[in-house]
């Protein structure tokens, strides 16, 4: 069955022109915070065909078939509960949203990268612990020294978060879009302190 969007917008990766759908598990909470669990309208519409997901809310706007016309979903819920992630891969990405997008130095979020506590060169390890997010002005001023050389002070300790915590952390940074639609599923920081 073909299914065109009534509004003629293309659909490439999913933007809010997608008509995404909020994917919540099935203990409504979102699948995923950072990044937000968004599906595209011809996914949440096909897994509504499987029976996959049930809609909760719908947009508008709907997309027709030569034979039927179907609202599209804006937030859905899988039928099945979906284990989250225990194991979490040591990234770049979940480094610095470990950290908050904030130098661990300094505080500061500008040009962010990251450093070895203790350098590489005095036989420092990439690890969760002995690399944190940096601005590149401490980063350049730290270079190959250690914290005491140097007298930095580490703002948190670093170590392996856990999945949960890191998608605490993703709470803290919405999307520049969010359709009304979402809001009674999500619990952004930012909306609670109104
Ligand atoms: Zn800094």
């Amino acid at each position: 069955m073909y299914l065109g969007p009534s509004d003629n917008s293309e659909s490439e990766a999913i933007n809010i022109k997608d008509k995404p759908a909020l994917v919540l598990n099935a203990d409504y909470r979102p699948l995923s915070y950072y990044p937000l669990s968004l599906w595209s309208w011809q996914d949440s519409i096909k897994a509504r065909y499987l029976n996959r997901v049930s809609v909760l809310m719908e947009y508008e706007q709907t997309v027709r078939s030569p034979s039927t016309e179907i609202q599209i979903p804006s937030v859905v819920v899988l039928k099945d509960y979906i284990q989250p992630k225990r194991h979490l891969a040591f990234t770049r990405f979940n480094l610095f949203l470990r950290d908050g997008f904030s130098c661990q130095y300094c505080g500061g979020s500008g040009n962010l990268t990251f450093d070895h506590i203790l350098p590489k060169s005095l036989g420092g390890v990439t690890s969760w612990e002995n690399v944190v997010s940096a601005c590149l002005s401490c980063n350049f001023k730290k270079g190959a020294k250690s914290l005491k050389q140097v007298a930095f002070k580490l703002r948190t300790t670093p170590k392996k978060p856990l999945a949960e915590e890191l998608q605490n952390m993703g709470r803290k940074f919405p999307p520049n879009y969010l359709h009304k639609s979402w809001l009674d599923f999500l619990y952004w920081d930012e909306i609670l302190e109104i």
